[in-house]
């Protein structure tokens, strides 16, 4: 349990624990009740940048609110847009760490894709993220807190999906994803709703578990990637801990439909046999397949599949009654996949560093 008096980051609370953290607060400093229908709504309905912002309040209650309740930022570094409308967001966080987030608009929709943790330490071979190692678990405040900038930027870029896909692994956060699902989901929060919130993981059993038993209507996207486990554990390190033989039984217990993510890559994973195995693993679920191109710069010796082959092994899922999508690959021109701005950045910055050491 969070000891919400104790607690230095209203935005690293639920809604409901932040309301109580602010009831008691406002009381003591003999503010009147209706305080906190004023101050709540400006953690994430109505979001201030500073306290100072929100005018409606008295300037002595604005002043102590700064210096008892200061507000967790998340200072945009960069923001790229690509040529097909796709946004991507580099943040940088207080101390010094870099996280992205990417707004892919479609028609009406905005989904944003939001990072879990600074890294991933799974190392799945072919994500630019897991070439950078863990760095550090988020705070519920900068996972939720993506959000909240980008409304701050602009409330007419609000995302109406969330979707869990940007950097890390958001079940080796849980602690810290399960506030912020509450967040993201909470009408005092920013009410997003639970079907428009996706998380995605390779299966970490224990936290899948807890993710299943929250009573929202929350959506899961499992990284399947191969369809069996020599193949997997060639791609991704975690199936030698969470193998497909527990995964798939513990996905049966999932109280709603699941999507595969299925990343092609050439010679790997796209052969007629592994549609064939694919299918024989999600016509028992009822899974949907999201099918991926790969995403250059993850892995400079993979190779994304051709059109050819990813057009033929959707069709072999389909004949066998799996719906499956071929996802096109977004933002491309702007590296906006897991992880690729901020390696990206990295390198050019490694690359000024080594000029600069050459020059003395
Ligand atoms: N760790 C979680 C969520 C973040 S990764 C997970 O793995 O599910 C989000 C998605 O991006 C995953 O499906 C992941 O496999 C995919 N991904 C990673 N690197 C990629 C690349 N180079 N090209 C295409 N998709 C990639
Ligand atoms: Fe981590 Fe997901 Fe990348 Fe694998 S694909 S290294 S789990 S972020």
């Amino acid at each position: 349990m969070t000891d919400v008096s104790a607690a230095a980051d209203l935005l690293a609370l639920t809604p409901q624990q932040a309301r109580t953290a602010l009831a008691s607060w406002l009381a003591a400093a003999g503010e009147p009740g209706f305080r906190v229908r004023q101050v709540l709504p400006r953690l994430w309905t109505r979001p201030v940048t500073r306290w100072s912002e929100a005018t409606e309040l008295p300037a002595s209650l604005r002043a102590a609110l700064a210096v008892r309740w200061p507000l967790t930022r998340l200072e945009l570094a960069v923001r790229q847009v690509s040529r097909d409308g796709t946004e991507k967001y580099l943040w940088r966080l207080a101390d010094g760490e870099a996280i992205e987030s990417v707004l892919i608009p479609e028609g009406r929709r905005r989904t944003l894709c939001i990072s879990s943790q600074v890294g991933c330490a799974l190392g799945c071979v072919f994500c630019a993220t897991g070439r950078m190692g863990f760095r550090r678990q988020l705070s519920p405040a900068e996972i939720a807190g993506q959000v909240r900038e980008l409304i701050l930027t602009d409330p007419a870029r609000r995302p109406t999906n969330v979707v869990f896909m940007g950097m890390g692994e958001p079940l080796l956060n849980w602690d810290a994803v399960d506030v912020a699902l509450t967040i993201l989901n909470d009408r005092d929060g920013l009410a997003i709703g639970a079907r428009h919130i996706t998380v995605s993981t390779v299966g970490i059993l224990p936290a899948l578990a807890r993710f299943a038993a929250r009573p929202e209507q929350f959506r899961l996207a499992i990284s399947l990637h191969a369809p069996t486990s020599p193949e997997r554990r060639a791609l991704m390190p975690i199936e030698k801990k969470y193998p497909l033989a527990d995964l798939m039984p513990a996905l049966r217990q999932f109280p709603r439909r699941v999507t595969f993510e299925y990343v092609l890559i050439a010679g790997r994973n796209d052969s007629p046999a592994a549609a064939d195995a694919l299918a024989d693993l999600a016509i028992p679920l009822r899974a949907m397949v999201n099918l991926l191109p790969l995403h250059p710069g993850g892995a400079p010796d993979l190779l994304p599949s051709s059109a050819a082959a990813m057009d033929a092994f959707a069709r072999h899922l389909r004949a066998r009654g799996v719906e499956a999508v071929r996802r096109r690959s977004r933002g491309l021109d702007i590296s906006a996949a897991c992880g690729q701005l901020r390696v990206e950045l990295e390198a050019r910055r490694k690359v000024r560093a080594e000029q600069h050491s050459h020059v003395q």
